[in-house]
């Protein structure tokens, strides 16, 4: 799923700088995420960074936009023009046996 802010943001500037797919920007009074570019930084960081820096935790998921996993690796790769990170691969061949 991707992520979205809610009106109780208070404008502070934490999250924009840090989100790694810059799906936040300003919008016309308070902080908006670009649910085609929120990856819920999957294929970045274990957790969403935006959501890590709120010092008001507004920013839940976004009920209009569930993903699955894969799919979120899907929008990484298509963001970013790299695989997806291996130990989270998107590939549906089974690993080597040891
Ligand atoms: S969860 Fe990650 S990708 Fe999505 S808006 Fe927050 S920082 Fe950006
Ligand atoms: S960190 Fe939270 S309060 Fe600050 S701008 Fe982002 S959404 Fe708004």
């Amino acid at each position: 799923m991707a992520l979205w802010i809610t009106d109780e943001c208070i404008n502070c500037d934490v999250c924009e700088p840090e989100c790694p797919n810059e799906a936040i920007s300003m919008g016309p009074e308070i902080y908006q995420i670009d649910p085609h570019r929120c990856t819920e930084c999957v294929g970045h960081f274990d957790e969403p960074q935006c959501v890590q820096l709120c010092p008001v935790a507004c920013i839940p998921v976004n009920p209009e936009h569930v993903e699955t996993r894969d799919q979120l690796l899907v929008k990484y790769e298509r963001l970013t023009g790299r695989p997806a990170p291996s130990s989270v691969s998107v590939s549906t061949t089974p690993p080597p046996l040891a």
